[in-house]
């Protein structure tokens, strides 16, 4: 396939908002291409050439870019940034040079994809000294080659900015519409993708294996597995009507890492949204090397800090500042981490995800071998009525924890799904709500009095709704953030500013915003009620929503979604009925 033949279906793509459409597109387009092809046009399609986990970008600022393509056509500056100026967009800016400059160029259109991949894949590996210029190199060679068109992408992919409106989970309904003209397989194939989320491979071995093979994937040591999510429910009655007797575990309030060694020895350390944070931690890899015994394995645990003086356990403010790019090994020493594992899903080669709930924690007791160093095992108590479980809720409460988790015996591990294998429940003693929700910064109004100093005066903010892969909002918050929130809002912010309202937000006119922000920011909210409300496109809005913390360990859409929010809404109005 010619590249300038995929960039046509990326313009096609850009001019449709519906999801559908775009579903079509897609799957027309993964019927043209071969199976050589097919996992890289999946990469391209995330504007990358690995799957997301690996984070590989390619590290050129959209002012590097613009100064090499003034430089490589010899332009006049002043007018060329002009012109970038009122185009708005530097892809489009490069395309309109080459379109009306044509002559100028040898005959276009004639990469084909494999090779435009092959040399941007160069280009995102290059570090050191000199790579600016080698990348730079290449992509002006790029330009060259390229028709207009194509050129107009290429510059959007290696800015950051290809933005074509749709997620991950459309990408896996145009697989099944691939195979089958409708998107009945689209659960198979999206089972397969939170045990292995890598959207090219799976797109391969559908191209070249079929479904059968998608069915049996397997987890890999060094490959993120997505995340296991809680139900939620109010009281501990609700748990034994859903599950019956269940192991309760103390819902330790750290952060999440899911722990993958490697018979080679080396250790990879994954956050919620599967980002690789190992260089963060590096008194866990040589916990991980000293007490956990497995040649290879994949684990789950809450990391959280605490002060080896007074032997208790920090609040979250102080372990979450262990998140950092600097200062790594002093932050270490001063705040300790302990992990609190909880879950195995790889031993020693074979896959755990489909053993029981009992024979999963049975083998995770034998691989953590010290369990008073930095390793601990969460403590379990199997519960057969909801006495026991007040008991537990109540001490875990009264230690200072946000509440239990109440795991199903027969549970397997649900990679990436949301369901009554695993329940939490949170103490709210002063909401009606059962938990609090993470909402996406969709942008913000400028501030008035006070605020002004931080240019902040409420903030917008949404949910994911998962039917469209769209962002509805549920409340503007104007009030309740200390000074330090607001300036960390307005620092995070800076990157994320884009000049009009990303198609994927769904927003009323009430709600529209001086500054909108693409996604990126994620914020946990804590609210009293949810009410219904035509002022927010979610249908229901939030009453007096406060700020409980930042979730830089998670992704836009990991967000709470829209259905889930409607569910808590009826739980809120069932609890309010008693
Ligand atoms: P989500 O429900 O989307 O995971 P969240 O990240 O906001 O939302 P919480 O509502 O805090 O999560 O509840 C689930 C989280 O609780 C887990 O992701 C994990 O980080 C934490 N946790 C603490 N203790 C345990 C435990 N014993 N077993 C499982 N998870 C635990």
């Amino acid at each position: 396939m010619q590249f300038a033949e995929f960039t046509q279906v990326l313009s096609q793509l850009e001019q449709t908002s519906s999801r559908l459409e775009m579903t079509q597109l897609l799957s027309q387009l993964f019927k043209k291409t071969s199976a050589q092809e097919i996992d890289k046009v999946v990469y391209l399609l995330q504007g990358s050439v690995v799957p997301q986990y690996e984070q590989l970008e390619f590290g050129l600022a959209e002012r590097l870019v613009f100064k090499s393509f003034v430089s490589s056509f010899s332009l006049n500056e002043a007018q060329a940034r002009q012109r970038f100026k009122q185009i708005g967009d530097l892809g489009a800016t490069v395309e309109e040079f080459r379109r009306t400059n044509h002559s100028l160029f040898e005959a276009s259109s004639s990469l084909d994809l494999l090779t435009v991949f092959g040399k941007l894949k160069t280009l995102a590996h290059q570090s050191g000294t000199g790579s600016q210029e080698t990348k730079l190199g290449i992509l002006s060679d790029l330009f060259q080659q390229l028709d207009p068109l194509s050129c107009r992408y290429l510059v959007r992919m290696v800015v950051g900015k290809l933005r074509l409106g749709f997620s991950d989970m459309t990408v896996l309904d145009a697989l099944s519409w691939y195979l089958k003209q409708d998107k009945s397989l689209k659960s198979v194939i999206e089972t397969a993708y939170n045990v292995r989320p890598d959207l090219g491979l799976i797109a391969k071995l559908i191209k070249t294996e079929g479904i059968e093979k998608i069915k049996q994937i397997e987890p890999e040591v060094g490959v993120p597995i997505l995340m296991a999510k809680a139900e939620r429910v109010g009281n501990a009655g609700e748990i034994i009507k859903k599950i019956g007797a269940c192991a309760i575990e103390p819902k330790y309030d750290g952060f999440r890492l899911q722990i993958h060694k490697m018979s080679s020895g080396q250790v990879k350390i994954f956050s919620r949204n599967l980002e690789n944070v190992v260089q963060m931690f590096p008194d866990l890899v040589m916990a991980v090397n000293q007490e956990i015994a497995a040649q290879n394995c994949i684990f789950e645990a809450e990391a959280v800090g605490y002060n080896p003086k007074t032997k208790k356990i920090l609040p979250f403010q102080e372990v979450v500042q262990r998140k950092r790019k600097y200062q790594i090994e002093e932050k270490a020493k001063e705040i300790p981490l302990k992990l609190f594992a909880f879950d195995l899903l790889y031993y020693n080669s074979q896959s755990y995800l489909n053993r029981t709930y009992l024979e999963r924690r049975q083998q995770l007791n034998k691989v953590v071998k010290s369990r008073q160093q930095v390793i601990n095992l969460a403590s379990e108590t199997i519960a057969q009525n909801t006495d026991l479980i007040n008991q537990l809720f109540e001490q875990a409460v009264s230690d200072g924890l946000e509440g239990i988790m109440a795991k199903k015996l027969s549970g397997t591990y649900r990679a990436g799904a949301r369901d009554w294998n695993w329940i939490k429940f949170k103490h709210s003693y002063s909401t009606r709500l059962i938990d609090t929700i993470d909402c996406l910064v969709m942008g913000f109004d400028y501030g008035k009095g006070k605020r002004t100093d931080f240019g902040l005066g409420a903030f917008l903010v949404g949910v994911f709704d998962p039917q469209t892969d769209n962002f509805v909002t549920v409340a503007k918050i104007g009030t309740g953030l200390t000074d330090q929130e607001w300036r960390y809002l307005k620092t995070q912010s800076q990157s994320l500013l884009t000049p009009s309202r990303p198609s994927i937000y769904r927003v009323a006119k009430q709600n529209e915003c001086d500054v909108w922000l693409k996604p990126g920011l994620v914020v946990e909210i804590r609210a009293d009620e949810l009410s219904l409300s035509p002022a927010h496109t979610a249908g229901l809005a939030l009453r007096f929503p406060r700020l409980e913390r930042f979730r830089q360990d998670k992704a836009p859409h990991q967000t709470t979604t829209l259905p889930e929010i409607q569910k808590m809404q009826q739980l809120q109005h069932k609890s309010s009925l008693k």
